[in-house]
């Protein structure tokens, strides 16, 4: 534990609980290390999230000897991912010929995978988790070290000194701003709107990707509700405003047929939430006393479902490396940037390949009529080996992790 008068001092300072934050919080306070997660937010409970847990993330969780306790919650799992293309259905993803215990995708809300993880980590007496606090600046020197975070919190502003402060505050990261860390963005031509429509018992179990007409969605089974996600060419929104509910229902329901009749519980734009897309990384994850990762260090898209994955194994890379300096009560500049020399590559291709998707969706977006596929797309999906690699791509991400000691 850092040395200080203030009894909020910690050895490392996490802002953030989302799935990176609460992950490192978690594999640190294993290791005996006093750890703080101010989380802004007073509960897990929001959308826009995402509700994948990948293959390599079920086999983290068995590694860690959670997985049977984690099987047990409600969810659906995915062994294949289809997409619905035109009139053709294309299996994308095959998850169950991966070398991992749990060979499929488990859906579910992400505020129950927070909440599980969260309790699995306040068994370790070193984890603290401070719901509602939300960092407002960063305890710097002049030299620009931080030596921790300042937090808005319910009875006022507070100081937490810290040993190492790590950002996992995702894509509006105050970490990263407050540390003046510079940006790289890739632009994205599409956005998202999120949406809730009614799910009946006769609806299929695992439906997700429709493409046709010039749109594109994506329906994510939440047990009596799908988690609608209708994609839209960037800046567009307004447009599809002004040209009424009536037009958007009728959109929905030529491309998710089986919706018919239900599209009408959309009845206002309220209902509707506008998620703006973002792919970008930082030039440096770090400065001294100072880590980022997570969305904080390179904001992913949807595309892919990967995002979470990824945080994920940034939590796991960042444990593995810095465990035992911060037992030791402190890392160097050389050991916070030893994460981004490991992760950065995995990062950086995985976000190639999402920019690579957003182009080929752009052309889809800016169709009309009913979709073709082209047939090179055609000859890919149906060669051997392609949903296997795809799987290998989604389900265990370009550099899984390993918990070190499980
Ligand atoms: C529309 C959309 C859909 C997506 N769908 C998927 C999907 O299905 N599967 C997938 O894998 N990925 C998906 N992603 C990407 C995924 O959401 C992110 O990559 C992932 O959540 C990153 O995790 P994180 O822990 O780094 O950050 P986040 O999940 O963003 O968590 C950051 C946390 O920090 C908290 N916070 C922020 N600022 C402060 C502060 N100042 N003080 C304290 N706390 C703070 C936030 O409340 C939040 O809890 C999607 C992204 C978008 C935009």
């Amino acid at each position: 534990m850092a040395t200080s008068a203030n009894p909020l001092a910690t050895t490392c300072c996490i802002i953030g609980g989302g799935p990176a934050g609460i992950m490192l919080g978690f594999l640190l306070a294993r290791h005996g290390i006093a750890v703080t997660v101010l989380e802004k937010h007073k509960d897990f409970f929001r959308d826009f999230r995402g509700d994948t847990i990948h293959p390599s993330t079920l086999e983290l969780l068995y590694e860690l000897r959670l997985l049977d306790k984690f099987l047990k919650l409600p969810q659906s799992q995915v062994a294949k991912l289809s997409g619905y293309i035109g009139d053709r259905t294309v299996t994308m993803a095959d998850f169950s010929h991966l070398p991992t215990h749990a060979k499929f995708i488990a859906l579910m809300p992400q505020w129950d995978f927070l909440y599980f993880l969260a309790a699995e980590a306040a068994r370790y007496p070193s984890f603290t988790l401070r719901m509602g606090w939300e960092a407002t600046g960063l305890i710097q020197d002049r030299d620009g070290t931080t030596r921790g975070v300042v937090a808005n919190t319910a009875d006022g502003p507070v100081e937490i000194p810290a040993a190492l402060t790590v950002g996992c505050d995702g894509r509006h990261a105050i970490s990263r701003v407050a540390a003046h860390l510079p940006l790289i963005d890739y632009g994205v031509p599409i956005d998202v709107l999120w949406l809730r429509i009614a799910r009946l018992p006769s609806d299929p179990e695992n439906a997700l990707g429709y493409v046709n007409y010039g749109r594109l969605i994506v329906l994510i089974n939440r047990s009596d509700y799908f988690q609608m996600g209708y994609i839209v060419a960037k800046g567009t929104f307004p447009q599809l405003q002004q040209e009424g509910l009536p037009s958007f229902h009728q959109s929905i329901e030529r491309i998710v047929p089986f919706v018919a009749g239900r599209t009408a519980e959309i009845d206002s734009w309220d209902k509707v939430k506008l998620l703006t897309v973002q792919v970008n990384r930082l030039q440096e994850w770090c400065s001294p006393g100072l880590l980022c990762i997570g969305d904080a260090a390179h904001a992913m898209s949807p595309v892919g479902g990967i995002g979470i994955n990824i945080a994920l194994q940034d939590a796991v890379a960042t444990a593995n490396l810095l465990s035992e300096s911060l037992l030791s009560g402190s890392a160097t500049v050389h050991d916070l940037r030893s994460v981004q020399n490991y992760r950065e590559a995995a990062v950086r291709n995985t976000q190639r390949v999402q920019v690579f998707a957003h182009r080929m969706l752009s052309h889809v977006l800016h169709s009309t009529g009913p979709f073709v596929a082209p047939l090179p797309f055609r000859i890919v999906t149906s060669l051997p080996g392609f949903r296997y690699l795809t799987a290998r791509f989604i389900g265990m991400g370009l550099q899984p992790q390993h918990i070190k000691n499980h």
